[in-house]
């Protein structure tokens, strides 16, 4: 009989034997995205209800066990990996699924964190109202594991990220109080906002099991284009000018670097757009309230070909051309994956400084390993650059590559900070990044981020060692 038998037959009686999971029903939920983590936790736990949460959180204060919120496992930076020596269980948030309330007038919907994104957007569209967080990984990953990685995905330039969509929350403590703070307010200064304490804690400080979310208005139509330049400065201009004119209604900005755009069309097996021509690309929406004709898009990319800024556009004439546009965009991923093993980096810079971090990184790498591959894409209009690296032609295989991972992570985030930038816009820290957080933030800024977690989680059971190590 091992230590922990007592408390699995605890949990079993609480919630039932088929929603404790272990040994092979368990290895899907505890091998990541990147599959590079891999170690089995004590079990899987499949809760139903925030009272279930509540008692679960209670029974491993007692026993000592630790616990790793899990939504849809899509994270890239191993926040729900299991530590070799910590005993732990995840706690994966997946049934409880259900759209509590929509308030179509308020504008605002009322949803259980395991519910998925895009079941999130259809409850919102079903109401001919929006919900705009849109990632690739929208099928599975879930509002609580968006809400704890504090997502940003395609439409931040327009809405901004899940800090922005978010008015209230409701969270299992350490010591298994429920914090209900579900404001459906816009407005509401009354002390310390604390929902922001558990967006982007990575699970650190508490179970998000509840969330209030911000909707807006369904946009009345969509333009989708795809523009080409020379140059990442080009893009740059192109990008001022397109926000300039069309203000809000711009809601994306995504670039394509030229390998990227090859990369992608050929697992897609699709039609190069600019014949195979090594042209930065853009991916540009707009999103406009109204039918009422609007040539603003047409007469600016007409203006930005007249000055060379711009060399080609394609807008796409349907939804299903603009569809296809946006699958380009969201396969790049797929696409590297397919490739082999390559080292990502989810990175942001003032976006007048892209243009040079991205050369100058490029030039670096270049200089140390002839013949490596750079696939870059991303989220310009945040100045959210996913700057990934393969092996090209620098090494014999990826493994080769994995082995100067350090390397070339170093040199590619000590041009993050020469250009005032974050190691991690999107993704968050995780196990992935824990290490460097010492070398990003300052000895206060740590010091304050370790008595918030003392404060709200004493015995360290919440993801403990996630985000910064706190041994
Ligand atoms: C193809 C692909 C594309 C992606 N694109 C983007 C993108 O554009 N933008 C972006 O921001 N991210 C992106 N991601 C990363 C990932 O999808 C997001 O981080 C997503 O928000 C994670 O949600 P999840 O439910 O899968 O969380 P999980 O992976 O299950 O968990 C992530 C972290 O959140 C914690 N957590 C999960 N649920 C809870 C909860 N209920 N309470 C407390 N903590 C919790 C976990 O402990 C862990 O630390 C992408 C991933 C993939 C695979």
């Amino acid at each position: 009989m091992s230590t922990f038998t007592p408390f699995l037959t605890a949990l079993r009686a609480l919630i039932g034997a088929p929603y404790v999971r272990m040994g092979a029903d368990a290895t899907g939920f505890h091998t990541d995205e990147r599959n590079r983590y891999h170690h089995a936790p004590l079990a899987v736990v499949l809760p139903d209800s925030v009272a279930q949460i509540s008692t679960i959180v209670q029974l491993c204060g007692k026993h000592g066990v630790a616990i790793i919120a899990q939504g849809g496992n899509t994270g890239l930076v191993g926040g729900c990996a299991v530590l070799e020596n910590t005993p732990s269980i995840i706690l994966n948030l997946n049934r409880l699924s259900q759209i509590i309330s929509i308030d179509a007038l308020n504008q605002t919907m009322t949803v259980q964190a395991g519910a998925t994104l895009a079941q999130v957007q259809a409850a919102a569209r079903a109401q001919n109202l929006l919900f705009p967080l849109s990632l690739a990984s929208e099928d599975s990953a879930t509002i609580g594991g968006n809400l704890a990685t504090n997502a940003g995905g395609t439409q931040v330039l327009c809405y901004g990220t899940m800090r922005d969509l978010c008015l209230g929350l409701e969270v299992v403590l350490a010591d298994g109080q429920v914090l209900s703070a579900l404001n459906t307010l816009r407005k509401n200064n009354t002390g310390y906002d604390l929902k922001h304490l558990f967006i982007g804690a990575e699970g650190t400080l508490g179970i998000i099991t509840q969330a209030v979310l911000k909707l807006y208005p369904m946009p009345a139509t969509r333009q989708v284009a795809l523009i080409a330049c020379n140059d990442l400065h080009s893009i740059l201009t192109a990008f001022t000018t397109l926000r300039q004119n069309l203000d809000a209604r711009l809601t994306a900005f995504e670039m394509i670097a030229p390998y990227a755009l090859s990369l992608v069309c050929s697992h897609l097996n699709c039609v190069h757009p600019w014949q195979s021509a090594p042209m930065y690309t853009a991916l540009i929406e707009i999103s406009q309230p109204t039918l009422a004709a609007d040539e603003t898009l047409h007469t600016t990319l007409v203006d930005l070909m007249a000055t060379q800024t711009v060399q080609n556009t394609l807008i796409a004439e349907n939804l299903s051309q603009a569809e296809q546009f946006w699958r380009m965009r969201e396969q790049i991923s797929a696409a590297q994956k397919a490739q082999g093993k390559n080292i990502k980096h989810d990175v942001s810079v003032p976006i007048s400084a892209i243009a040079q971090f991205i050369e100058q990184t490029n030039v670096a790498l270049a200089q140390k390993y002839h013949g490596i591959q750079t696939v870059v894409f991303g989220h310009m209009g945040d100045g959210n650059v996913h700057y990934n690296v393969s092996m090209g032609t620098a090494f014999a295989n990826a493994d080769a590559l994995m082995a100067h991972e350090s390397t070339i992570n170093q040199i590619v985030y000590e041009h993050v900070q020469a250009f005032n930038g974050s190691i991690s816009a999107e993704h968050g820290i995780g196990l992935l990044k824990r290490d460097l957080m010492p070398t990003i933030k300052s000895k206060v800024e740590l010091k304050t981020m370790h008595a918030i977690k003392k404060t709200l989680d004493p015995n360290n059971l919440m993801n403990p060692h996630k985000i910064f190590n706190n041994n």
